[in-house]
């Protein structure tokens, strides 16, 4: 019998041949988030839920664009916006009709979204919330979580868990405060300084709530505390905005932050971002007198390309139950991976909302009944280290499915039952394969 390392090399030589050109040309060898243990596998192609790399091996695709591809690769009908517009033209050099009807469905779709403005990405749009509560409020500071991952700009890389912060000016450390997410600790430094613009979170917990918001009152208690204190509340929507809810989290938990940040789904599977909030927040982009005016320019912001699949996607989202079918399938693959580690005799937990499933291998816990974890985070975060994580990853790959890292899946409407299915009988056989290798 090969070894979970041995079937990975003998099935991704043209990956391997690829990662060693890489490293003479990729700074790190490939996009940080890509590179992985031995050496990354490159993807040729992907379609609905299926992807295929370089050499051939087809995968169950759960990392779906790092959350963006609710709809899976190719939806005809996003697919066809896009070439249409690419026929058309990729940019105008000025705005187009798209960045309207754009805007109206996402505020259409979410609750706190009176006014939305367009940007490139996720770490741009919170770094625009962030500016914009800077210069609406007057103050200086920002306020984020332990953990908490909102894009890799300076004023967010601090405690980040997956950046660090490489050369961030003690300057700019100074103007953000890293707190424990915890109401009360809040409460505490707000009423002890008085200098903070916002606070930012993650609304269901850091990493995709990997790390979840396990007090039922957080969000309403940080929305009563930032009120109170005079501090603009953001909710990072890039990952569960039209994911958790068509309205975001803030529309599923009805908690209306001031502003709110996203990227991933909006732009349809492409390049982009935005944010969203109270029209007077985003007054001073639209004042008369320029020497005021908060300018934000931005070569790709509201691209026509981009947004012909946001718009196509989100009318998709706006007008099918495709959050519903995601949250199904992934009820399944809980059920399906809890089964399994039953059967198998493994210590391990699985948790998650709607369409989202964090897998914490060691530990042992109750979820309450939106699944969330009630285990405790430290174990939760120890559990999401080692090399058990990665030869899970690879022994996945191996039984074609791409998960997260060894550690979560996110499902699409385009997955099927069936891929469910295979996916649990290739997990069951993966933690016997890191079992008989001594990982776990
Ligand atoms: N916020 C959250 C919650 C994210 O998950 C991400 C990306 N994973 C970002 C911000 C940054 O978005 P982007 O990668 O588009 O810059």
């Amino acid at each position: 019998m090969p070894t979970i390392l041995e079937r990975y090399y003998e099935t991704h030589k043209k990956s391997a041949e690829l990662y060693a050109s890489s490293q003479e040309v990729v700074a790190g060898g490939a996009a940080q988030s890509r590179v992985m243990y031995p050496y990354p596998y490159y993807i040729a192609k992907g379609d609905g839920a299926v992807k295929w790399d370089v050499d051939g091996n087809e995968l169950i695709d759960y990392i779906i664009g790092f959350g963006s591809l609710i709809l899976g690769n190719n939806r005809p009908e996003v697919t066809e916006a896009v070439e249409r517009q690419l026929r058309n033209g990729t940019h105008m050099g000025t705005t187009t009709p798209y960045e309207v009807q754009w805007a109206e469905l996402i505020t259409n779709l979410m609750p706190a979204g009176e006014r939305v403005r367009f940007t490139a990405s996720g770490t741009e749009a919170t770094l625009l919330a962030i500016r914009l509560a800077r210069g609406f409020t007057g103050k200086s500071k920002l306020v984020k979580f332990r953990e908490h991952y909102d894009g890799w700009h300076d004023y967010v890389a601090l405690e980040a868990g997956i950046t660090a912060p490489y050369g961030v000016p003690e300057a700019t450390k100074s103007t953000v405060a890293v707190l424990d997410p915890d109401p009360d600790a809040l409460d505490d430094y707000l009423s002890k300084d008085k200098d903070v613009a916002a606070v930012i979170m993650e609304p269901t917990g850091a990493h995709w709530g990997q790390f979840p918001v396990q007090n039922p009152n957080f969000l309403e208690r940080v929305r009563e505390i930032t009120r109170r204190h005079d501090v603009l509340m953001i909710m990072d929507e890039v990952i569960m905005g039209f994911r958790v809810s068509r309205g975001g989290a803030h529309g599923k938990y009805g908690i209306m932050p001031d502003l709110f940040s996203m990227a991933k789904i909006v732009a349809g599977g492409l390049p982009g971002g935005a944010v969203g909030g109270r029209a007077d927040i985003f007054a001073p982009m639209g004042d008369p007198d320029p020497a005021k005016r908060f300018v934000h320019p931005g070569t790709f912001n509201a691209n026509p390309v981009s947004a012909a699949a946001g718009i196509a996607a989100l009318e998709i989202i706006a007008n099918e139950p495709i959050t519903e079918r995601a949250d199904a399938l992934a009820d399944k693959l809980k059920k399906g991976l809890r089964e399994a580690l039953i059967k198998q005799e493994v210590t391990g937990h699985v948790h998650g909302v709607s369409s989202i499933v964090h897998l914490a291998l060691g530990v042992e816990g109750e979820t309450n009944d939106q699944d969330i974890s009630q285990v405790p985070v430290d174990q939760l975060a120890e559990a999401t280290k080692g090399r058990k994580i990665e030869m899970l990853k690879l022994a996945m790959l191996n039984e074609g499915v791409d998960m997260f890292g060894g550690i979560g899946f996110m499902t699409s409407a385009a997955h099927t039952e069936e891929q469910v299915e295979r996916t649990v009988a290739a997990f069951e056989r993966s933690l016997v394969a890191i079992r008989d290798e001594g990982y776990i």
